[in-house]
């Protein structure tokens, strides 16, 4: 799972980033709201934990333009007091819990495995895009009355594009997260992959494609 903190306080971002990832998280740290809004906008994470008070855009701002965007990724706010007012202006803005600082961090990694499961049981068991379901415990993607397996990184690739519908996921993106920051996977690999895609959807008769934007990306689409 990976979890995006967005935290100009920098002991507590990182301190925060290293309770991720003893509890086997991997957490990206960004320390002011520009960077906050531009990690979060490239819509791979499965949580964000977001500071209300930040340089650059503040919380509620980031919450309100991603959601915009079409990005639903459940979202904590932080705040340093108990405020009400930010309390109602975070939730109005799309936040989906709240914390008043300090706190304890086993409360808020509490709260991040509720919205998660929370999310898992509504949206992450299948996900759809057109007239594709992909089952995510089995890796079977289905259109219509066909069925097909597909290999984990076909999975992975698909699970991220059906996720984000309204962004671009750049090679990079894909690199990433799906043969990890690491690896020695290069362009061609990604590409090798989404022709193995295209290839089954074709198989499926599936209305859904894989599109690219030159140099830019990939996403789903629906022809008619
Ligand atoms: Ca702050």
């Amino acid at each position: 799972m990976q979890v995006l903190i967005v935290e100009d306080e920098k002991r507590l971002a990182d301190a925060l980033a290293q309770i991720m990832r003893e509890a086997r998280y991997q957490a990206d740290v960004a320390y002011d709201g520009d960077d906050g809004l531009y990690y979060a906008g490239n819509g791979t994470y499965d949580v964000i934990v977001l500071d209300v008070m930040l340089p650059g855009k503040n919380g509620f701002e980031i919450a309100t333009a991603l959601r915009r965007k079409g990005i639903h990724v459940p979202i904590i706010m932080l705040t340093a007091r108990d405020d009400v007012r930010d309390k109602i202006s975070g939730l109005d803005s799309g936040a989906d819990d709240y914390m008043t600082k300090p706190f304890v961090p086993e409360e808020l990694l509490a709260r991040i495995r509720a919205l998660t499961r929370r999310q898992g049981e509504v949206v992450f068991e299948e996900a759809s895009f057109g007239d594709l379901k992909l089952n995510l415990s089995t890796c079977d993607l289905t259109c219509g009355a066909k069925t097909i397996h597909l290999g984990f990184k076909e999975f992975e690739i698909l699970r991220i594009l059906m996720a984000n519908p309204k962004i671009l996921i750049s090679k990079d993106t894909l690199i990433e997260k799906v043969w990890g920051a690491d690896s020695d996977a290069e362009d061609n690999n990604v590409e090798a992959y989404i022709s193995f895609l295209r290839k089954k959807l074709h198989f499926l008769n599936s209305r859904v494609t894989v599109s690219a934007v030159r140099r830019v990306g990939y996403h789903l689409e629906e022809t008619t």
